[in-house]
């Protein structure tokens, strides 16, 4: 792989920020990484914002089955070319929006696995995405900011839970894999980065209506964090009168003043039922 300042520099290019471009260069570490996915032959792969391929390349020297979606449309060529110079011609490079992507009708009956070094101002969006989309993806290898990381494996009662750990932690089983330094990429960034991966899975007990309903509610509780649950859940997108705020909570078996950021996904789960059943009909 050519180092992505040099190949940027013959290019006339520069890295953008507003793409979140900060590219490896260190190909032991990637090569370290397509390791730990643990990635074979047969495995169907989608690769987001491969940028200058770095790694695509060590993905397409396992596997002939590879789709890569990159944004940018300048960096398709240099992409391409560097591919081409080690004999990686089979991977299909899509000029596109992640966020825009058809995940399903790309997958086609097949299961994914999704592995990018995310652009960081929209990763939390992509594994949004990635929840909704889990049926044709088994697992995913992303690398975030190491602090959003922390966030999305935090458990609740710290600070660190949020609306994205508990959505993420209902449909996937998540682990760190590896930290990467700011030194293994140019642009070098000023922050350290993590690699997580994502064993997703559906849930027997919620159908995809309920599961909506259920991120509502996730989205509604954090929505004012500092609030109680009896005022988060009467204000935001679900707005219910407060006295029935106060008896769903209640039905769930959770002290009303409690908030959002204390809340497991089991109990997440059985203030959905109660919502279900004494605020929004399933018809
Ligand atoms: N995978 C390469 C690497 O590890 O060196 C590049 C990683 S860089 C952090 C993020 C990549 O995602 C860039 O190539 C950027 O152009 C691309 N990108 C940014 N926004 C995107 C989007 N919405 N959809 C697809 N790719 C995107």
């Amino acid at each position: 792989m050519t180092h992505p300042g040099q190949l940027l520099k013959e290019a006339k290019l520069y890295a953008g920020k507003e793409l979140g471009q900060n590219f490896l260069s260190d190909t032991q570490v990637a090569r370290k990484i397509i390791e730990k996915t643990g990635i074979s032959k047969d495995t169907a792969v989608l690769e987001i914002g491969p940028g200058l391929g770095a790694l695509t390349i060590p993905i397409a020297q396992v596997t002939s089955n590879v789709i890569a979606v990159e944004k940018d449309s300048r960096l398709i060529n240099l992409l391409r070319n560097e591919l081409s110079i080690l004999d990686l011609n089979h991977v299909e490079i899509i000029n596109k929006d992640v966020l825009k992507l058809d995940i399903k009708a790309l997958a086609k009956d097949k299961k994914l696995v999704v592995i990018g070094n995310l652009p960081y101002n929209i990763s939390s969006q992509i594994l949004f995405k990635l929840v909704e989309d889990r049926a044709c993806v088994e697992r995913a290898f992303l690398m975030f900011q190491k602090q959003l990381a922390a966030r999305i494996k935090a458990t609740p009662g710290g600070r660190d839970y949020s609306r994205l750990s508990a959505v993420v932690q209902y449909a996937s089983t998540v682990s760190r894999v590896i930290d990467v330094g700011p030194s293994c990429f140019f642009p070098r960034p000023d922050v350290d980065s993590t690699i997580l991966g994502f064993e997703f899975f559906s849930d027997p007990d919620f159908d995809i209506r309920q599961e909506k309903i259920l991120f509502s509610v996730i989205k509604a509780a954090f929505s004012q964090r500092r609030k109680t649950l009896k005022n988060s859940l009467a204000g935001g997108e679900l707005g219910f009168e407060k006295s029935l705020a106060i008896q769903m909570l209640e039905a769930a078996g959770i002290d009303v003043k409690r908030r959002a950021e204390t809340l497991s996904v089991d109990e997440f789960k059985n203030l959905t039922r109660s919502v279900l059943t004494l605020g929004l009909r399933e018809d």
